[in-house]
C-alpha cells in the first residue's frame, strides 16, 4: 500500500479559492506557506468502508497517484505531493490557471486550422508520452484539456484528470465501461478489450468538434449517442465543414475507425500531412482553412450550460441527502441505500457507462 504524508496539509499549505469540482471532491488553489508558491490541491473524499458508495476507494486514489508520478511531461499536469487523513487524500498538483482550451478558443473571433493544429500537436505530444508508458487516459474530452496560462502568445496545453487512466500491462486484457458517452470508443461500449487506441478515437471526436462545432455522434439521449457510435453513424455535414480542408477530414477519418488497430497512433498523427505538410500545396490548403467559429461558440455555450446543470443537480442531490441525514438522523447505512436506490432504478444500457460529473453529453 502506497504511503502518503500523514501530516496535516494545512500545516504546509494555506487553502484558497475553489477552482473546480469533480466526482469525488474539490480542486482548490493552495499556497505553500514556506515559499508562497501557488499550487492546486485536489481534495478526494475516501470511502468510509468497503460497502460505502460515497467517496473514492483508496486503491483508486493510489492508482491515480502512481500514474501521475509516472507521467512527467510538459503537457501533463504535474504532481508535487500527496497528503492523507482519515477521510480524504489531497493531491498537490501544478496550478493550471488558463482555464479550458475550448473556452479560450470560444472567446476568439476566428481561428485558422494552423492555430488549431498548434494546440492539437501539444495534445498529441502529451498523449503520446502517456501511451509510450503503456498508460491510457480513457477520459479525454474538452473539460480535461486545459491551458497553463491563457495570457501568453502561445498558450501551453496541460492534460488533467487521470481518474479513469489505466496502466495497461502488456499481455493482459483490460475492459471497462467508463467514460463520457460523446467521446468513448465503440470497443468501450461493446465491453471489448481496450488499448491506448481508445484515446485516439476520443482525439478524433475532439478534433471533429474543434473544426465544426458539431459533435459527431451526439443523439438526443445518451442511448442514441451510444447507438450512433457503435453503428459508426457520422458524416461531415457540408454546411458545418465548409471551411475545413480535405486533409483535416482525412485526419479525423483515420481516427474514427471502428477497428482500434487501424486507427492512427499519436506518432502517425504527428506525421499526417495535415499536421506536418509535405508540400507547399498542402501547407497552403491548410492555411486557407479555418474552424467554424459560429458553430463552435454555440457548441461551447451549450457544453458549459450542461456542465453547470450537472453540477447543480449533483449539489442538490447531495444537499437532499445531507438534509435527510440531519432531520431523520438516518444512519450511514441508510444514506448508502438512498444512493444505491437512485442508481439501481436506472437500467438502461447508457447507465452502465460510469459517467463523470462534468460529462457534457
Ligand atoms: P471528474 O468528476 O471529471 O472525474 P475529478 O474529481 O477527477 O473530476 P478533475 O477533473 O481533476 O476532478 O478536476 C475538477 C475540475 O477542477 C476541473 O474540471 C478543473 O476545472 C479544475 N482543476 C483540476 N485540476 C486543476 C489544476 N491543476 N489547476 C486548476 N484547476 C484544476
Amino acid at each position: 500500500m502506497a504511503l502518503f504524508k500523514l501530516q496535516n496539509v494545512e500545516d504546509l499549505y494555506e487553502i484558497g479559492q475553489l477552482l473546480g469540482s469533480g466526482h469525488f471532491g474539490q480542486v482548490r488553489e493552495v499556497h505553500e506557506r514556506a515559499t508562497g508558491t501557488r499550487w492546486a490541491g485536489k481534495f478526494l473524499k475516501l470511502r468510509k468502508n468497503a460497502s460505502s458508495r460515497l467517496g473514492m476507494e483508496r486503491k483508486s486514489v493510489e492508482k491515480e497517484v502512481e500514474i501521475l508520478q509516472a507521467l512527467q511531461h510538459s503537457n501533463i499536469m504535474a504532481l508535487k505531493d500527496v497528503f492523507e487523513s482519515r477521510a480524504e487524500v489531497v493531491l498537490i498538483v501544478e496550478l493550471i490557471g488558463g482555464g479550458e482550451l475550448f473556452d479560450f478558443i470560444a472567446e476568439k473571433e476566428n481561428l485558422s486550422e494552423n492555430e488549431a493544429i498548434e494546440f492539437l500537436k501539444q495534445i498529441l505530444e502529451g498523449v503520446g508520452f502517456m501511451h509510450s508508458k503503456h498508460i491510457a487516459h480513457f477520459d479525454l474530452k474538452p473539460e480535461n484539456i486545459m491551458l497553463l496560462d491563457k495570457e501568453v502568445e502561445h498558450p501551453h496545453i496541460k492534460i488533467i484528470d487521470f481518474g479513469l487512466a489505466c496502466y495497461l500491462t502488456p499481455g493482459e486484457e483490460y475492459r471497462s465501461l467508463c467514460g463520457t458517452p460523446q467521446y468513448i470508443a465503440p470497443e468501450v461500449i461493446n465491453y471489448e478489450p481496450l488499448s491506448v487506441a481508445a484515446d485516439m478515437w476520443s482525439i478524433g471526436v475532439i478534433t471533429y468538434i474543434l473544426l465544426s462545432g458539431m459533435s459527431p455522434f451526439q443523439g438526443d439521449a445518451d442511448e442514441e449517442t451510444l447507438r450512433n457510435i457503435v453503428g459508426m453513424n457520422y458524416e461531415f455535414d457540408d454546411q458545418c465543414f465548409n471551411q475545413t480542408s480535405a486533409m483535416a477530414k482525412d485526419f479525423i477519418q483515420k481516427l474514427l475507425l471502428k477497428d482500434p488497430n487501424e486507427r492512427m497512433t499519436t506518432k502517425d498523427c504527428l506525421l499526417h500531412p495535415w499536421i506536418k505538410p509535405l508540400t507547399r500545396k498542402q501547407e497552403a490548403n491548410r492555411s486557407r482553412s479555418s474552424i467554424n467559429m459560429k458553430n463552435f461558440k454555440k457548441f461551447n455555450a451549450k457544453r458549459k450550460w450542461k456542465m453547470s446543470y450537472n453540477m447543480v443537480w449533483a449539489c442538490n442531490r447531495l444537499c437532499r441527502l445531507q438534509l435527510l441525514c440531519k432531520t431523520n438522523a438516518i444512519e450511514d447505512q441508510e444514506l448508502r441505500q438512498c444512493e444505491s436506490d437512485q442508481e439501481d432504478t436506472e437500467t438502461k444500457p447508457a447507465s452502465l457507462i460510469r459517467r463523470r460529473l462534468s460529462s457534457s453529453s
